[in-house]
């Protein structure tokens, strides 16, 4: 910054723009741009697998959660570095089209990202690189269609999906119930796909949940859960064959506004207000039955007078429902939200077959089901846990599962996880490298080795030896051409993971591959980094 003067001797600062900034070029803006991806990708890889570790993590506001969800933590970090910030893209993008895999591909992302540095320190042009992964993920793509399986789920009762929806809930801690779980959140999605088409609108399935109980009062409704009770303890607990009149204004006797002077100088004339007021209620209440309608869902509260002659003239009615639930009940029910209530009629009542109250498992808790509504197959999956962390980490948990369940009804074709598909395509990868002539070579072959830090990260957070259990799997998929040997994470019997269930939707495998190399050659492309100073 300097002070100059102009030809009338005005004085004028010049600000040297140039020293405000920070300029990183050629490979040191490579290396510093690898070094900080690298460093997200290092924080989540002990969070891959089924015996991967949680990240707590504090909000701002003191929030704290608790998860091995990739997608979760990257989001909850809240990174400054616009290359970390890359990396929270690539797994959000994973969790946005798949809904799974949000871990593995910032870790497969991070490990091709260090193949490419040292291959950078060899000298080789980062172009070279790129290409070189590019052609491996071609490789890549044949051979996991030709290692994938077609699940048939139709067959014995659906297990093999539920299977699936367990390998999900494996890694994360709601693992200890998972069969039950893997059973919701299949029975959850049957419900509402269309099978003909192929096709699940997950709109339909409200996830929902509340502190108090246990993990295991989790519970699917065919229906709508609304946290609220009869406004009345004494009205009845269940309407069969409900007609629904669903009103966002008062459903009470007009008050006196404050504004307004109202003087009543004897008790008569009190007495007299109080008939009046009743019957002007009464009146309302019959306007409501002539409609049709045996049960009322209330945006505002009444009060207690209003409630009595409620539970007097046979109106069971639920009160303080929330916006939102109160457009969704309106949605399934087929009914119209009634903003006045001159405009009450028939036609704009809603239909649920049962509106009742129920409890969730062992608390005492009561909450209202609407089941079998008349316009929408719609389900919720009501989570119970002991505290707001755990309620939140199983909805997340909740959410994978019925993403992979979707995938597969949409397409399912299936490979087998604990890395025996990176295994089986890095074999094949580093085969198909040594016919490659040129530098290209160098870049398919480390992409094969990036593939092997899948299965050496699950191994490692499982306690092996990494080096040594990936060497194991290799040998024993070549010697017995088996592409389904994966890493022993669970210590069962068998390495087999068909044997032990461990699958991965193929669309999932592949995006995982294709959506990491689109990163890192993003990444590696990037040889000129300007950075404001003063912005950091
Ligand atoms: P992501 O967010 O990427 O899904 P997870 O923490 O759920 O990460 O870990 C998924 C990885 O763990 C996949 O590679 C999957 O194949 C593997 N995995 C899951 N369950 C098992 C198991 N029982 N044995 C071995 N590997 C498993």
């Amino acid at each position: 910054m300097s002070l100059m003067f102009d030809e009338n001797g005005r004085p004028f600062i010049i600000i040297q723009e140039q020293e405000q900034k920070q300029r990183l070029r050629g490979i040191d803006a490579l290396k510093a741009n690898i070094a900080a991806a690298r460093a997200v990708a290092r924080t989540l890889r002990t969070s891959l697998g089924p015996k991967g570790m949680d990240k707590m993590l504090q909000s701002p506001d003191g929030d704290v959660t608790v998860t091995n969800d990739g997608a979760t933590i990257l989001k909850e970090m809240e990174l400054k570095h616009e290359i970390a910030k890359l990396m929270v893209e690539l797994s959000k993008a994973q969790d946005d089209e798949i809904g799974d895999g949000t871990t593995g591909v910032v870790v497969l992302a991070g490990a091709l990202l260090e193949k490419a540095e040292m291959l950078l320190d060899k000298g080789i042009h980062p172009s070279r690189i790129s290409e070189g992964f590019e052609r491996a993920v071609d490789i890549a793509m044949p051979v996991l269609d030709s290692i994938s399986e077609q699940i048939d789920f139709e067959q014995n009762d659906h297990e093999q999906l539920r299977r699936v929806a367990m390998t999900t809930l494996n890694s994360k801690i709601v693992h200890r119930i998972r069969e039950e779980l893997g059973k919701v959140c299949v029975d959850a999605i049957l419900a509402v796909a269309d099978m003909e088409r192929r096709e699940v609108n997950l709109d339909l399935i409200k996830l929902d949940g509340k502190v108090g109980g246990k993990l295991e009062d989790t519970a699917l409704v065919h229906g709508i859960v609304v946290d609220k009770d009869f406004s009345h303890p004494q009205m009845p607990k269940r309407v069969d064959d409900a007609k629904i009149c669903i009103l966002t204004c008062p459903f009470e006797p007009p008050k006196p506004k404050t504004k307004h002077k109202l003087e009543i100088d004897s008790v008569e004339a009190y007495k007299e207000m109080q008939v009046a007021e009743k019957a002007y209620f009464t009146d309302m209440v019959q306007r409501v039955k002539a409609s049709g309608a045996t049960l009322v869902i209330c945006q505002w509260g009444f009060d207690d007078e209003a409630n009595y002659l409620l539970l007097k003239n046979e109106l069971p009615a639920i009160r303080w429902v929330g916006g939102v639930e109160i457009e969704l009940i309106a949605i399934a029910t087929g009914g119209r939200i009634i903003p006045r209530f001159e405009d009450v009629s028939e036609q704009k009542l809603g239909y649920a077959k049962t509106v009742r109250e129920m409890s969730f498992g062992t608390t005492r808790d009561r909450m209202i089901v609407l089941e079998e509504c008349a316009s929408m197959k719609a389900v919720t999956i009501f989570v119970r846990g002991g505290n707001k962390m755990v309620v939140e980490e199983a909805k997340r948990s909740i959410h994978d599962a019925l993403c992979i369940v979707r995938n597969l009804v949409t397409d399912n074709r299936i490979v087998y996880g604990g890395g025996a598909a990176e295994v089986a395509c890095s074999l094949a990868i580093s085969e198909a490298a040594d016919q490659i002539e040129g530098l290209e070579q160098y870049g398919v072959r480390a992409f094969a080795d990036a593939l092997d830090s899948i299965p050496m990260a699950l191994a490692e957070n499982s306690g092996m030896q990494p080096i040594e259990s990936l060497s194991h799997a290799k040998a024993k998929q070549m010697r017995e051409k088996n592409p389904r040997i994966g890493i022993n994470c669970m210590k069962y019997s068998t390495d087999d993971m068909k044997e032990q269930y461990v699958y991965e939707s193929l669309r999932s495998k592949k995006q995982q591959l294709q959506h990491a190399a689109q990163v890192v050659k993003m990444i590696l492309k990037i040889d000129d980094v300007i950075e404001d100073k003063n912005y950091n």
